[in-house]
């Protein structure tokens, strides 16, 4: 028979499933001996039972009366009893404490006639007795039947003025009590056409209905959407004798917790209620007092409660918060938990204990919240309250505030002028790459977390909010709006990308002490959290397998990836070195061309450009592998907007003009038609499966192999300084082992070439590919035979896998997650079953036809914590993700060893 109901005596902590976080907890301590006071928990199994079959089952309540009538001997007293009554509280506990459902019945059990029981009790304080029976039935009506709260609190709000201007709760007499009592029942009666029941069973069965009930409700539901906790769990109940703290001054109730949750300081922190009951504290209906005050009002229990939180803390090893109840001296212990804390708090915490041998190291390092690590290094706004005018996608992480403006050209030269600007767009393109970098943040109306804006934003590490589809842009009024509100160029916003908030005005922004400690500032280094972070990481870094590069373009990101501990460069994406005014005509000459010394004469200019681009990221990385990526984008991402440029055509041809403008040029009317021309035969009706990836190298060969060049001659000459650069050639977007192979006969030779001419060997030199398509992946024991590496981009393999696109799927995602339909972004959080199998897949195949291989993956999933802990049991060698992001994937990969290894030895 199942057993639906657990004497506090039966329980232990690590029964949440069963029993719910707050009665497994009461059990825990009922067994250490703490003052709990006695009662039993009702199983959510009995809630689910309860709910699938719309009602208690008959089992179920006759166990709870047996665990009832047990009670009632423990305490020597009876339900409902008019001479000695006992009182219950019921109170809901899921696993996980879920804000949005039914919480908690006081003085279950009162009735017209218990109520002088409990005056007699209580020494004859028919006060007393009268508030508690006044305050039940306000609370069961409110919980328990739904009647609006507002009607109580209207009429104890009347009966208090009508006792003076300032008069409090506890100025009424018990006279007043009893008025308020039948008023009450009136209430009771308007609102829900019965009379407040006087049965104490009865009361008991509405309450258990109310909270089983209660886990499908509205706001339940909600709140397990927003936190992606299952609908499964069901919820379990505890009914717990009363004990009171409203029975005068040497009485009262609190929080508090074992250490402070906000700094993560060794201080008990809480508030402290003389005089009330648990609601009061949440209701805020008097000023709480600082915990430390107890010391002063009741130094016996306030000494007891430290003991208590000592006991608890050495017990649990973690900082616990605590509810508690001082009854006429004495103290009880109503509920206890893992106490939630800031970022902040969570590393000073963990530090803290491994000092006091509380914790080992590996169990420091999970204590940490490797998604929550970026926080601690950005600025953050203090909103105090300010409402939004729109939300977006929390894109790329930190905080901004600037001068909205509408292009890339404007973000520049206002930058340029010294002005903080946002730069507010549909969308990015690379394109906009200089007025990104010039930019304080980057708002977009579309596109999500991998949307060409959040990549580099992250990239780069400036915030920004993407897919914020409340705004509405006019790009030729340079204005926006968001629900009603019109924001015009030049006008101050504040962009949040911890939230995906955007505010109007300027915000106060706050910098972090971590930012500051990196960056050498002495005080900022002599702070706890640097500790703390200093000592962790080093833990993380010497238990980790993974290696952690960085995705790179340029040589400041290199240098500031490797402060932050990049073991190298997994992706140098080489697009950019095709931007930039200096490199505009070359490569417009390069995609004209009409005959092979055309085209080589382009690939002469932009030669020299992109040796040097090379030379720079060689000598930041030196000694350390650098995996560069040959040209990926379709070509047409480096001409102007096909609908730009034939608006502009048009409008110069019906205003006799000989001029085009573009958003960063002039061109002479009849360049422009040549230009156009090439794009309308360039365009393609899906380019990102379109002529791009390999197969640009395959239809221009001479493009990839000035690129090889440009990367050989750089190492060569990084070489001769006496550098160790580590060159691994990567070509993206393969499909079949041919295109590989095809490939590297034609750039093999080249590499050799130069190499011999410049009398340099490189002791590193890789050929490899991008595994990002999923014929790649099925395939890849044949591609391992041309590779000497892989590594996945999981970016385009998520978009291929799915079939989603990564630059659209803002639309959607967020109603995917909210549905359930995806269980995360998995543009985010990889895939496992689908795009992570493919992973499996290729490692496995591609490791089986070549031992040597080695794997590591640079799709956006290379810096998600979640992600690293995959491919650590995937068995990569390397992750590599944004310079911002490498500190975050050096603990995962720690937490991934850590956490391996202890499910290894349990
Ligand atoms: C990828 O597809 O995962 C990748 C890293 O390449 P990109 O994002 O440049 O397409
Ligand atoms: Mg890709």
């Amino acid at each position: 028979m199942t057993k639906y109901v657990y004497d506090f005596s039966e329980g232990n902590k690590d029964m949440k499933d069963l029993l719910g976080g707050k009665g497994a907890n009461l059990a825990e301590m009922t067994n250490m001996g703490l003052p709990v006071p006695p009662g039993f928990t009702i199983t959510t199994e009995a809630c689910l039972t309860f709910l699938a079959q719309g009602g208690a089952p008959p089992e179920m309540l006759e166990e709870a009366g047996e665990h009832l009538r047990g009670l009632q001997d423990a305490m020597g007293k009876t339900l409902g009893d008019p001479d000695d009554p006992l009182l219950v509280s019921v109170r809901s506990g899921a696993k996980f404490s879920m804000p949005g459902m039914m919480d908690t019945v006081l003085n279950l059990g009162l009735n017209d006639r218990s109520v002088e029981g409990l005056a007699k009790q209580t020494d004859g304080d028919v006060r007393f007795a009268r508030d508690a029976y006044r305050r039940f039935i306000q609370m069961f009506g409110k919980i328990v039947m739904d009647v609006p709260a507002d009607a109580f609190e209207h009429a104890l709000d009347e009966a208090k003025a009508a006792k003076g201007p300032n008069a409090q709760d506890t100025d009424l007499d018990a006279d007043d009590l009893s008025a308020l009592i039948e008023r009450f029942r009136a209430i009771y009666r308007e609102q829900t056409t019965e009379d407040f029941p006087q049965e104490p069973m009865e009361q008991l069965r509405l309450a258990i209905a109310a909270v089983f009930g209660s886990w499908n409700g509205r706001r339940a539901i909600d709140y397990r959407r927003q936190n992606k906790i299952s609908d499964d769990l069901g919820t379990a109940l505890n009914i717990v004798a009363m004990v009171f703290g409203n029975r005068g001054e040497d009485s009262g109730t609190g929080v508090a917790f074992t250490r402070d949750p906000s700094t993560g300081e060794k201080v008990p922190y809480g508030d402290y209620l003389e005089n009330a009951q648990g609601e009061d504290v949440v209701a805020g209906i008097r000023n709480t007092r600082r915990i430390a005050e107890l010391e002063r009002i009741d130094p016996d229990s306030y000494r007891g409660l430290m003991d208590v939180m000592a006991t608890l803390e050495g017990h649990y090893r973690d900082m616990c918060d605590i509810e508690f109840t001082i009854e006429k001296g004495k103290l009880w212990i109503l509920q206890t938990r893992i106490g939630k804390r800031t970022a902040l708090a969570e590393w000073v915490m963990a530090y803290d204990m491994l000092d006091e041998g509380l914790i080992d190291e590996g169990e420091a390092l999970l204590r940490v919240d490797a998604d929550r690590l970026e926080e601690l290094f950005k600025r953050r706004v203090k909103a105090d309250g300010e409402r939004p005018i729109a939300k977006g996608l929390n894109a790329s992480p930190g905080a901004a505030t600037g001068a909205v403006v509408f292009t890339a050209d404007d973000a520049q030269e206002r930058a340029n002028a010294g002005d903080k600007v946002v730069l507010v767009r549909r969308e990015t393109t690379p394109d906009d790459y200089h007025g990104m970098i010039a930019s304080q943040g980057i708002l977009t109306s579309a596109g999500g977390t991998n949307s060409h804006a959040a990549v580099v934003a992250r990239g780069e590490g400036i915030p920004a909010v993407c897919g914020a589809d409340a705004i509405k842009l006019d790009p030729a009024a340079k204005t926006f709006t968001a629900n009603g509100t019109t924001v015009r160029e030049g006008e101050i916003v504040t962009i949040d990308g911890f939230t995906g908030n955007v505010y109007v005005g300027e915000l106060p922004l706050e910098e972090s002490v971590l930012e500051k400690a990196r960056s050498g500032d002495e005080e900022a280094r002599g702070e706890k959290i640097w500790k703390a972070f200093e000592r962790l990481m080093g833990v993380a870094d010497a238990r980790r397998r993974l290696r952690v590069r960085a995705n790179a373009d340029t040589p400041d990101q290199s240098s500031n990836a490797r402060d932050r501990g990049a073991e190298g460069i997994g992706l140098c994406r080489t697009e950019h070195m095709f931007l930039g005014e200096e490199r505009v005509g070359a490569v417009r000459q390069m995609i004209f061309a009409e005959t092979e010394a055309e085209e080589q004469r382009a690939y002469d200019a932009l030669l020299p450009l992109q040796r040097e681009d090379f030379v720079g990221i060689f000598r930041a990385m030196d000694g350390l592998p650098v995996t560069v990526r040959l040209l990926d984008p379709p070509l047409h991402e480096f001409l102007p907007n096909q609908v730009e440029l034939a608006v502009g055509v048009a409008r110069a041809e019906e205003r006799g003009e000989g001029e085009v403008r573009l958003r960063d040029e002039r061109v002479p009317l009849d360049e422009a038609r040549v230009i156009l021309g090439k794009v309308d035969q360039l365009h393609e009706a899906n380019p990102m499966l379109g002529l791009r990836g390999v197969r640009l190298g395959i239809v221009k060969p001479g493009l990839y192999a000035m690129q090889v060049r440009a990367i050989c001659e750089a190492a060569a000459r990084v070489k001769q300084e006496g550098g160790d650069p580590k060159v691994e050639i990567m070509i993206p977007l393969v499909a079949t082992k041919p295109e590989l192979e095809q490939m590297r006969a034609e750039l093999e030779p080249v590499a050799a070439e130069v190499l011999r001419d410049e009398g340099v060997q490189l002791d590193h030199l890789e050929w490899g590919t991008m595994i990002e398509l999923p014929r790649a992946t099925v395939t890849s024991g044949e591609i391992a035979e041309a590779a000497e590496f892989f590594s996945f981009g999981t970016n385009d393999l998520t978009q291929t896998a799915f079939g989603f696109s990564r630059d659209d799927i803002g639309k959607f995602v967020g109603m995917y997650e909210e549905r359930k339909l995806v269980p995360a972004n998995p543009f985010v959080t990889i895939d496992q079953p689908g795009v992570g199998r493919l992973m499996r897949i290729a490692v496995e195949e591609g490791r089986a036809a070549n031992a040597d291989l080695h794997v590591g993956i640079c799709g956006e999933h290379g810096g998600d914590p979640a992600s690293v802990a995959f491919c650590h049991h995937l068995g990569l060698d390397y992750v590599s993700c944004s310079p911002f992001r490498v500190e975050t994937a050096r603990l995962a990969a720690g937490q991934a060893a850590v956490g391996a290894a202890e499910s290894a030895s349990t």
